[in-house]
């Protein structure tokens, strides 16, 4: 398992369903990963591609977006985490709100596909956040300690687990909370539950190169989930440098 301690901060690209062979070649041959190796650079692209990134990878992570909650047996297209770990992949996203809205994903099966992860030793990057008419409601808090509380499986600590906050309304949508409403949140995430309270907790949504250096410096924040931004190198290569 990677030791999450030693960042100072983690980038973690989400590529979604993007890129292709000629994309990925051109991004490695022109990408230029900081030397400090306090930063920690994760790139997701789809699951097709991880075994040719692995094989490219030297001062940078791999991750899926996705994972099986399920070890092996008749689940048909599935992709386990000792599969991945047969890859040397280090990290997974998981709940990712469009795997919740798209595919169904409920807390429960988080939680089982992030303890899956854990057992392989495979970080799980695990996603929360609310809708925008939960944020409209005042519900926020309430929606994201019933995720949290659902979500995080009991074998989950700091070295071996991620959070993620993501507003869902924030994501690829060009808007973004203000930071003192993202310090507030994160500060909420890290004091709900003692077990959190040295987890790596990184903020998504809208992150671009404009914005994130006040983001990631904010005191809860150790870190981003890039979506859109991520496929653009030269902005990628803004955040990273930051
Ligand atoms: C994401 O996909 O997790 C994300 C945050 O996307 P974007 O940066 O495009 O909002």
């Amino acid at each position: 398992m990677i030791k999450l301690d030693g960042f100072s901060s983690i980038f973690v690209a989400n590529w979604k369903l993007n890129g292709n062979l000629n994309f990925i070649n051109q991004f490695f041959h022109q990408i230029q990963i900081p030397k400090d190796i306090s930063k920690c650079i994760v790139i997701c692209p789809t699951s097709i591609y991880l075994d040719i990134l692995s094989k490219k990878k030297k001062n940078f992570f791999i991750g899926a977006q996705n994972v099986s909650q399920y070890e092996g047996g008749a689940y048909t297209g599935e992709i386990s985490s000792n599969s991945l770990r047969d890859l040397k992949i280090d990290f997974c996203i998981v709940g990712h709100s469009e795997r919740r809205q798209i595919f169904y994903e409920k807390n429960n099966d988080i939680n089982l596909k992030s303890s899956q992860l854990i057992k392989d030793k495979i970080v799980p990057i695990i996603c929360v956040g609310e809708t925008f008419k939960e944020k409209e409601k005042g519900k926020t808090n309430e929606v994201l300690e019933n995720q949290l509380k659902e979500c995080i499986p009991d074998s989950s600590n700091s070295t071996n687990t991620i959070i993620a906050y993501e507003p869902v309304w924030a994501i690829g949508t060009g808007l973004t909370p203000s930071l003192g409403e993202i310090e507030t949140t994160h500060k909420f995430i890290r004091e709900n539950n003692k077990k959190f309270n040295n987890f790596k907790i990184l903020y998504g949504g809208s992150v671009k190169s404009s914005n994130s250096k006040g983001i990631v410096a904010l005191t809860n924040v150790d870190g981003a989930l890039i979506g859109g931004a991520s496929l653009k190198l030269e902005e990628f290569q803004k955040i990273i440098k930051d």
